[in-house]
């Protein structure tokens, strides 16, 4: 990817030192020969050789330069090569989608015999894979209170290779703190993997606060508005650059480059979008937990947040994310779903328009209503995502259903 086209010259290591509006537009911002400003969509599944010599140089990592789309996609290396220095970190590894980005890290970094510490509540694709089908290689694996420091530090074990977060939780918003359990996982030897779906490094940055690797869904905020699946890991050379990339290369859940390009499009509006999304979620947080009928409101912006201080340290914002409970159960949350005019009901966040679910009857109905109850899902909870909308409107929109769901 040299940039010979009149594009900015950063010197190596730049990028480090940038703000993170500046590494959103112009970390990898990388041209063709022919000079394109904006960035171009490499779709091609191989790439050609000058001659025989130069195809085994390549084969031989004796030269650089891309193979086969599989393995590396110009459009898909700026999409990492921005995205980790966004993160902090050295490399990066584009996925199909989030759940790519967690089975590659697991199968590239486990193996047969190892014990793996992850959250209780994860989401709940994240749950399944992890007890349905990663188990089934020999490994152990044991759920924690992601908030419950204590917990984690007991349940580690001489075979603990893994810590796995997710932290603020999916939907109550609950936290783990992130530099506790990165000094937990260094002294037994294990890695703490970070699913920073929620805050993205617009708000919070995992690896600087001692996490080893972070994960994304793409398909949420690095979009931004609701195109495409992806994913992403972030870390080191060793972890990530050698072994979740040869996980990758080897078994096939490569990112296409058309969604790499609207993921890199996506990254230059990222922080404007996340401190837009947090006030409009901010503002209508505060606003719920003054509305008769709400019983409780769960957002880390809010002081009624039990680990409102926590937040305050490790995020530089609180994110899209609102949950609260309505009095009347799931009936009244169902009329109250249905009377919104503007929320979408889809079960995807992270979008320019505000999304509703309810939690007990979709994302959360596979796992039963005991285990519902042990996670606080309640049948009268709502998870919003707020989006870019005008804030005004929204409070208007939720303030006629609330009106509306009344019995
Ligand atoms: C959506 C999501 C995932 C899975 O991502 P996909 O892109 O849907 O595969 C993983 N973790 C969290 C926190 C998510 O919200």
């Amino acid at each position: 990817m040299a940039d010979s086209g009149g594009g900015p010259k950063p010197q190596a290591g730049e990028a480090a030192t940038w703000g993170v509006q500046t590494q959103g537009i112009r970390a990898a911002d990388w041209r063709s020969d022919v000079g394109e400003h904006s960035a171009a969509i490499y779709a091609t599944s191989s790439f050609t050789f000058a001659s025989a010599e130069e195809a085994a140089a390549r084969f031989a990592g004796e030269s650089e330069g891309p193979i086969y789309s599989r393995f590396t996609n110009p459009t898909v290396s700026a999409f990492e090569a921005r995205l980790a220095a966004l993160e902090g970190g050295t490399h990066c590894v584009a996925t199909a989608s989030g759940m790519a980005a967690i089975m590659s890290t697991c199968f590239a970094l486990l193996s047969a015999g190892d014990h793996l510490l992850a959250a209780e509540g994860l989401f709940g694709s994240t749950t399944g894979f992890l007890c349905n089908h990663l188990a089934r290689f020999g490994i152990d694996i044991t759920l924690v209170d992601p908030a419950d420091t204590q917990a984690w530090e007991q349940a580690m074990r001489p075979q603990t290779r893994m810590l796995l977060v997710e932290s603020p939780t999916n939907p109550l918003c609950e936290l783990a703190d992130i530099a506790a359990l990165a000094r937990i996982a260094h002294e037994g030897g294990a890695t703490l993997v970070v699913d920073n779906c929620f805050c993205t490094p617009a708000l919070q940055k995992p690896l600087a606060l001692g996490a080893d690797l972070v994960i994304h869904s793409a398909t949420k905020f690095l979009d931004g508005q609701g195109r495409c699946v992806g994913g992403a890991v972030v870390g080191d050379a060793q972890r990530v650059g050698e072994q979740v990339f040869g996980f990758m290369r080897s078994a096939g859940p490569c990112l296409s480059p058309f969604n790499a390009w609207v993921f890199l499009k996506g990254l230059e509006t990222l922080d404007l979008r996340m401190r837009a999304h947090s006030a409009s979620a901010a503002h209508l947080a505060a606003w719920l937990e003054r509305q008769p009928g709400v019983e409780r409101v769960y957002y880390t912006g809010l002081e009624s947040h039990p680990q409102h201080a926590l937040a305050c340290r490790q995020q530089s914002g609180h994110g899209a994310i609102v949950a609260f409970e309505l009095e009347g159960g799931s009936a009244r949350a169902f009329r109250f779903v249905n009377a919104l005019r503007l929320a979408s009901i889809t079960a995807n966040l992270g979008d320019t328009r505000t999304t509703v679910t309810h939690p007990a009857s979709t994302t959360h109905y596979r796992i039963g209503a005991q285990a519902r109850a042990q996670a606080g899902i309640s049948d009268s909870l709502l998870r919003l995502s707020i989006g870019l909308e005008d804030v005004a409107d929204l409070e208007a929109d939720l303030d006629q259903a609330l009106a509306a769901s009344q019995a």
